[in-house]
């Protein structure tokens, strides 16, 4: 339904989207997930015919975009980051303008009735839309891009600065849009696409770096590895032992002190929930857990993981010693970047020997 070949976008000589590919199927509902700045609003403004692109294809149901922009926009419903709403308006009046604007055929009163049901906003249909919550706009800004009865639907980051309740409110929307439409889901928030996508494809600095079934991308994160555990007891001894200790892959201890506990952050092997042993072996020694927190994955953690589970260990290990070598002299926010685009060079490189293939630098 949705195909996207070698995608190119500069701004300037800045490269939004780094030739980029990937097809969504009839019904699918898929996530397009990557940190701010990763390139997704441009991808989805080039899809939706908002934005030229510098180079490559893009095409709705067999229509180009950029050569029959018009034909190819009546199949697409967009919701924008920003909806576009005409706060002056009532409900009635801004989905009849739209209604209007896209020179829709449907029965206009059957229609708007059957939208504003879909999206649950029949309550405040004759409102003004400057006098409703965040939520309801962001319902009449889904309302809208249902107008004509869309195959596609283009979601930009649909929850930002919603509530809780209106962010599993909208996602339930959207779960249920995805039985009659094709969907993708423009987000940075992991938990939003595996709670609603089929399929998650993963944008970092302009580049795809996994595209795979949201399953898949749930077991490496269930599989969560890193925490850290703050200890009672000699350090020295505690360090000693964890290092030794089989099923953790890396051990460190972290410059905390609460009066005789000590913090270390704890990485396990792949598929290896150390906690429990952890508990007992200290237990054993008389040294007690006082505190455990979860680290989570970033996002380069899951995308790397996807890339290659067996190589991970071995990727993460020489990424730390070469990032410890570089190490003097930087920030936090530096040495976290370098991280994410080293890990991504080893994954392209792992990828690229894995098919026998040389890669130059200059195509990392
Ligand atoms: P995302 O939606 O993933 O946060 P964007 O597509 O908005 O990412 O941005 C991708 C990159 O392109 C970012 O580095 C951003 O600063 C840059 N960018 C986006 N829009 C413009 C623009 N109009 N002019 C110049 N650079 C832009």
């Amino acid at each position: 339904m949705i195909k996207i070949e070698h995608l190119v976008k500069n701004y300037g000589s800045h490269c939004a989207v780094d030739d980029i590919s990937f097809e969504v199927e009839t019904g699918e509902i898929v996530g397009f997930l990557g940190p701010n700045g990763a390139g997704k609003s441009t991808t989805m403004n080039i899809l939706t015919g908002y934005l030229s692109s510098t180079a490559g294809k893009a095409s709705i149901a067999g229509i180009d975009i950029l050569s029959n922009p018009i034909g190819a926009k009546k199949l697409i419903g967009y919701l924008p980051e920003q909806p576009p709403l005409y706060l002056d308006m009532t409900v009635e009046e801004y989905l009849n303008f739209n209604y209007e604007l896209k020179g829709c055929k449907l029965d206009r009163a059957a229609h708007l009735e059957q939208v504003c049901e879909t999206v649950k906003i029949k309550d405040v249909y004759r409102k003004v839309i400057r006098t409703l919550s965040k939520g309801y706009r962001q319902r009449v800004g889904i309302a809208q891009a249902l107008i004509g009865n869309p195959k596609v639907i283009i979601f930009d980051e649909p929850t930002v600065g919603l509530d809780p309740k209106q962010i599993i409110e909208i996602r339930n929307l959207i779960r249920g849009l995805g039985k009659d439409h094709t969907v993708i889901l423009s987000t940075h928030i992991l938990q939003e696409v595996q709670a609603v996508c089929d399929r998650i494809i993963i944008i970092n600095k302009g580049k795809i770096v996994a595209n795979e079934k949201t399953e898949n991308i749930s077991n490496v994160v269930a599989n969560n590895r890193r925490f850290n555990i703050k200890i009672s007891g000699p350090q020295k001894d505690i360090l000693a032992l964890l290092k030794n200790m089989q099923g953790i892959s890396y051990v460190e201890a972290l410059a905390e002190r609460d009066g005789d506990a000590y913090t270390y952050m704890v990485e396990s092997e792949f598929g290896v929930d150390i906690r429990k042993k952890l508990f007992f072996t200290l237990a054993e020694r008389g040294w007690a857990i006082i505190g455990m927190e979860s680290l989570g994955m970033s996002l380069e953690d899951i995308f790397i993981s996807v890339v290659d589970k067996s190589e991970e260990s071995k990727v993460r290990t020489n990424v730390r010693n070469r990032i410890t070598r570089r190490q003097r002299g930087k920030d936090k926010n530096a040495l976290e970047q370098e991280l994410g685009a080293t890990l991504y060079e080893d994954a392209q490189r792992q990828r690229a020997e894995s098919m026998n293939t040389v890669v130059e630098d200059d195509d990392l």
